[in-house]
């Protein structure tokens, strides 16, 4: 997936975040740091989010692989 901003790579958490903020049914992405410009708040800020939506068990928030077995 490519940001439709800058056209850099984006995770799946931007594309988590993307569908969060702007539209569930959006099919064009932006990576954390436009979404942090759009939106005018730090990346930090997005990154707590997407933990916190996650915590929810949000399904836009798949876990990565890399955080596995620290429940
Ligand atoms: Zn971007």
């Amino acid at each position: 997936m490519i940001c439709r901003k800058c056209g850099g790579p984006v995770s799946p958490d931007a594309e988590g975040m993307t569908k969060k903020m702007i539209n569930r049914g959006e099919t064009s992405f932006f990576c954390l740091p436009c979404l942090a410009e759009e939106f005018k708040c730090p990346v930090s800020l997005l990154e707590e989010k997407i933990e916190h939506f996650r915590a929810q068990g949000c399904t836009l928030f798949v876990r990565q692989p890399a955080e596995k077995g620290d429940n």
